[in-house]
């Protein structure tokens, strides 16, 4: 029925090659292009082998328009899912208009010299999108994404208001390494180690790195220490739910994994600005993931689980309830599966989700939206037939 064309080849990459191939009925076609294209025929002949589907795949630099254009017109998808770095989402957005593609992303914009991801470059496209009768969709994967459309079901069913939202992200897995990030180096590093920041009374308050945290009890793993940080989701759900009085996002780390990231950022190693080395420029941070672990090949030794869910309290029927509402996924069990680890299959398996929202015309018009903007009930459905079980509970302690 559709033709899809699948932009980078991490772990994230592999996770959908997988997906989209495991759902060949509603994706006939499936491309897979990146920057090097050896590591785009790896996933496809992982994926042959698993699912006996065939990926074409190719090389495209996703900074040039150009070069995606004409990617695009040769094998003129239906659908491009950006799962290569959020400094492409411009390039590739701007590709789509061109070559009259829908597009679906997991993270939003960021610019290169700069560590600060907002959605306001990618909502300045709405206008250009609803012109064209293209279908752009931002945020898909776990958190954005999966984080956002809990939300939106928790705000359709079980709330009349939602007052106080709390994103709460763990990963208890354990992948043998001293350190390595779960996705991209560079862009994890430059996420955790920016300013907290949370949605407060109709505004934003903003705080040290890490200086807001306390034990939170997840299903199934126990008590881990929470912080504070921001994701790029708050921005989003706090206009498009203007009754919450609170919105924050809460993220565990193991102190090893502290230890590690304040010796990087001490020794320079986290900057993102050009240094001289022998006579050539490199950027530290980008040197730095040429040697730290790959996300993408953790999965074998992987074992544990992550948890995300939302943890909310507002009111129905005149009174006052809490809610909590959340996923739990096994590194191993996604690593048997699809080859790649948890964060990189809870991250894949929302974006194809998403794909198929759009293929089917249910997720279809003309616009840029976020998730959450979206009827999440035929996604929720469809969580818990690709993978991503989730949970309920109803007035419980929610700890925050
Ligand atoms: P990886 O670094 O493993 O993979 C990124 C891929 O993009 C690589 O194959 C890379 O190519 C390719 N790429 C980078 N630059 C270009 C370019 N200019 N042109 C073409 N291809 C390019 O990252 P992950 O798979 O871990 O993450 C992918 C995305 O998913 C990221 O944007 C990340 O922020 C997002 N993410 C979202 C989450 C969510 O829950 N919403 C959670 C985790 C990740 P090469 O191999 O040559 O370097």
């Amino acid at each position: 029925m559709g033709k899809v064309l699948i932009i980078g080849a991490g772990g994230v990459g592999t996770v959908v090659a997988n997906k989209v191939a495991q759902n060949s009925d509603l994706f006939t076609d499936i491309m897979l292009a990146s920057r090097t294209k050896s590591k785009c025929d790896a996933i496809a002949e992982d994926v042959k082998r698993r699912t006996g589907i065939t990926i074409d795949t190719a090389r495209v630099d996703a900074d040039k328009v150009p070069e995606l254009v004409s990617l695009m017109n040769d094998f003129k998808p239906e659908l491009v899912i950006n799962v290569a770095l959020p400094y492409q989402d411009l390039t590739i957005m701007d590709a789509c208009l061109e070559a009259g593609v829908n597009y679906l992303d997991t993270a939003n914009y960021e610019p290169k010299d700069e560590a600060r991801f907002e959605y306001k470059w990618q909502w300045a496209y709405r206008d250009k999108f609803e012109k064209a009768g293209l279908t752009a969709i931002l945020g898909c994967g776990f958190d954005p994404g999966v984080t956002s459309i809990f939300t939106a079901y928790a705000a359709k069913h079980h709330f009349d208001e939602i007052h106080y939202l709390d994103i709460v992200d763990c990963n208890a897995g354990d992948h043998g390494k001293a350190f390595a990030t779960n996705f991209n180096p560079e862009i994890n590093i430059r996420e955790v180690t920016q300013k907290g920041k949370y949605w407060e009374d109709g505004q934003w308050v903003v705080t040290e790195p890490h200086e807001i945290h306390k034990p939170l009890t997840y299903p199934e793993i126990g008590p881990k220490e929470s912080y504070v940080i921001f994701h790029e989701e708050l921005e989003s759900l706090v206009k498009n739910y203007p009754t919450l009085k609170r919105a924050r996002f809460w993220m565990t780390f193991g102190q090893e994994y502290l230890t590690h990231l304040r010796v990087i950022q001490n020794i320079g190693m986290a900057r993102i600005d050009e240094v001289e080395y022998n006579g050539q420029k490199i950027v530290p941070i980008q040197f730095l993931k040429a040697v730290l672990p790959d996300p993408g090949k953790l999965g074998e030794n992987y074992t544990g689980q992550t948890s995300i869910g939302c943890r909310i309290r507002g009111i129905k029927d005149g009174k006052e309830r809490t809610y909590y509402i959340y996923n739990n996924c096994s590194h191993q069990e996604a690593y048997k599966e699809t080859g790649a680890q948890g964060v990189s299959y809870t991250t894949g398996v929302p974006a194809t989700i998403g794909a198929m929202m759009l293929m089917q015309g249910i997720w279809k018009k003309p616009g840029v939206f976020n998730v959450e903007e979206f009827d999440p009930d035929p996604f929720m459905e469809q969580l818990n037939k690709q993978g991503l079980p989730w949970h309920e509970l109803f007035d419980v302690d929610l700890e925050v």
